[in-house]
């Protein structure tokens, strides 16, 4: 789906002066290369911009720089006249705070993304779900409205390619993917810092927790799904941080009786946040719908309030029922 066009998406950018662009919370190395990426973008064609997110960026992510980030609305203007979203298509994923500001706010909106099953109006969408990121989006953006292209802004794309490919190795990277990588590193984007901070950043501390998980792991034959999960406590005992458990359901997937990796963390008290990765066993996002979230066929993700056991049953059954 894509009823917002290049052509419309360039004037709709060049008629506002003040823009706010707006990325999901938890944020990714998609949510933010992609938000910030589009800021610096904006900013060479003289726009007042301010990226917002409810979340600090991650250590790991601490390389993709932006001097107008806000984490709370009170900081922007009030003559904001266009918003942009990316990297969600359901503006619960970008927090309460935004949510209640958009209630009263008349201007324009857009929303840039590459997830399925979106839950916005489409009219404002700029969504092509055979994107492997957001980021591939700005780039085409960008390209289209002859903005130049330099290394910082080029290593923010191609971090937001990098994460949403785990490196190329999901089956969602594709021969487009692949050629503005390319392009991407022409541009002069620094490969080798994303790949350090992204992979290389691991602590003794990661072990521990990751020591924790592993003991809750649990593997079922019937769904063929690898189940794990840690509590509140857990991250407490070892002084990390949501940071570090980043990658564990991928992990689980590269096992080979594994197709369906998940990863439960608590955000609460028996309130958990679920990742969940696939290599196309069954549609993930349709998945993640049940429960009330989304995200793509092969990643995907939804919160759930409730004992972890009853999660865990209840997710096996419905992934026996969708295959
Ligand atoms: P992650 O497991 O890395 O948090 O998320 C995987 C994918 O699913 C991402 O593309 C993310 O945007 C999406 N996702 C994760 N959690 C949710 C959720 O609660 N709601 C929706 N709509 N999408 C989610
Ligand atoms: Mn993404």
């Amino acid at each position: 789906m894509s009823i917002f066009n290049l052509e419309k998406i360039s004037s709709l950018i060049l008629n506002s002066h003040n823009i706010l662009i707006v990325s999901h919370y938890d944020p990714d190395g998609d949510a933010l290369g992609s938000s910030i990426g589009l800021y610096k973008a904006l900013n060479k064609l003289k726009k007042n911009c301010y990226v917002y997110n409810r979340d600090k960026i991650p250590d790991y992510l601490s390389f993709i720089k932006c001097s107008n980030l806000i984490d709370c609305l009170s900081k922007i203007p009030n003559d904001i006249d266009l918003i942009i979203f990316v990297d969600l298509n359901d503006f619960e994923r970008a927090g309460s705070e935004i949510e209640k500001y958009m209630l009263s706010f008349k201007n324009n909106i857009m929303v840039i993304d590459h997830h399925q099953n979106p839950k916005i109006d489409s009219k404002n969408a700029f969504i092509e779900t055979s994107c492997s990121a957001t980021a591939i989006l700005i780039f085409k953006i960008i390209d289209h409205m002859q903005i130049d292209m330099d290394k910082e802004l080029a290593t923010n794309l191609l971090t937001g390619i990098i994460t949403d490919t785990s490196s190329f190795k999901n089956s969602n990277t594709n021969s487009q993917s692949l050629d503005i990588a390319s392009k991407l590193l022409d541009f002069g984007a620094d490969l080798s810092l994303i790949n350090s901070s992204i992979y290389n950043d691991k602590s003794i501390k990661r072990i521990n927790l990751e020591k924790k998980i592993l003991s809750n792991f649990l593997f079922d034959n019937n769904s063929k799904t690898g189940f794990s999960y840690c509590t509140l406590q857990d991250y407490e005992e070892t002084n990390t941080t949501k940071e570090d458990s980043e990658g564990m359901a991928n992990y689980f997937l590269h096992h080979m009786e594994v197709m369906i990796g998940v990863f439960v963390r608590e955000i609460d008290d028996k309130s958990w946040k679920v990742s969940l990765r696939s290599n196309g066993y069954i549609d993930l996002s349709k998945l993640a719908n049940i429960f009330g979230g989304g995200g793509h066929k092969n990643a995907a993700g939804f919160k759930y309030s409730g004992e972890i056991e009853d999660l865990r049953k209840d997710l096996n059954n419905k992934i026996i029922n969708e295959k």
